[in-house]
């Protein structure tokens, strides 16, 4: 942390009634200067700051295998599209994604959107995934005949 001290410059900053107390306060119980005090806080936030961000590559990794585990369960057990409680035939107007199989839906074909009783994003599925849930195990039988 020596670097930080190199070339020291002066920091003027407005700070309330409260935070002053509080920091003369810290100040006298760590028998410490309050600039002096000050400066430690404001360099252990800098160590905090890079410390997150350390922390956030090592969470966006996390993420991405989150994401992954999500789009599995929506192919599979369709768990992240558990609570709609219908699919309604539309006519895209503008370009959608499958929300199961991520497929790309064009402007003009007919797909499907999520009916749910909790506001949300938008879910469409293609006309293949419909397939595949209106005959599970992918077995195309005529029914009653
Ligand atoms: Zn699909």
């Amino acid at each position: 942390m020596s670097h930080r001290h190199r070339q020291e410059r002066w920091l003027h900053t407005r700070i309330s009634p409260d935070l002053e107390q509080a920091l003369k306060r810290e100040a006298r119980k760590q028998r410490t200067p309050v600039s002096l005090l000050v400066r430690n806080v404001l360099e252990g936030a800098l160590d905090l700051v890079e410390e997150i961000v350390e922390d956030s590559l090592e969470i966006a990794d996390t993420s991405r295998r989150f994401a992954r585990r999500v789009s599995r369960a929506a192919r599979g057990e369709r768990n992240e599209l558990a609570d709609i409680y219908g699919w309604q035939e539309i006519i895209l107007n503008r370009e959608a994604v499958c929300g199961a199989c991520a497929s790309t839906l064009a402007v003009g074909l007919a797909a499907h959107r999520g009916l749910s009783e909790r506001s949300r994003a938008p879910v469409f599925l293609c006309s293949k995934c419909i397939r595949q849930l209106r005959q599970p195990g992918d077995k195309h039988k005529e029914e009653g005949s």
